[in-house]
């Protein structure tokens, strides 16, 4: 599978399609998620096309690497829910694939926080 820009995230990237910017680094965005599963649901992406975690882990340089992940941290501290700045914490997941059902393709973590979320997953219906 190839990076296709026509994505969703792509386009916000642009600013075709509205999003809050919450943060924005050099390499990376973050913004709410449309539809939010936790008090706290922020969507944080790099700025380069990639696909997905195993796409930017192989292929996204290191300047790019280590912003992502500092942009990650200053989102939780914005948000409030890092535990330096006196919040209960959060958890991190990004889907990579068809079996974590990644809906958009372009590298996203979704940082989820401000209320208690909850165990790992919730076991999928056979
Ligand atoms: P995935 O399943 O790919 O990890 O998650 C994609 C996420 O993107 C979903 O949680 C969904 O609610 C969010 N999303 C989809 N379209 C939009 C959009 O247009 N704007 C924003 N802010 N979030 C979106």
């Amino acid at each position: 599978m190839t990076y296709d820009s026509d994505n969703i995230f792509a386009k916000i990237l642009r600013g075709e399609i509205p999003a809050e910017r919450i943060y924005e680094n050099d390499v990376a965005l973050a913004f709410p998620d449309i539809n939010p599963q936790a008090n706290v649901h922020v969507l944080i992406i790099p700025k380069g096309g990639y696909l997905s975690h195993d796409d930017f882990s192989q292929n996204a340089t290191a300047v790019e690497k280590t912003g992502f992940t500092e942009a990650i941290g200053e989102v939780a501290r914005i948000t409030g829910v890092a535990q330096s700045v006196g919040g209960t914490g959060y958890r991190l997941i990004t889907n990579s694939g068809e079996a974590a059902d990644q809906e958009v393709p372009h590298y996203h973590v979704h940082l989820l926080g401000g209320n208690r979320i909850g165990r790992m997953i919730t076991p999928p219906k056979s």
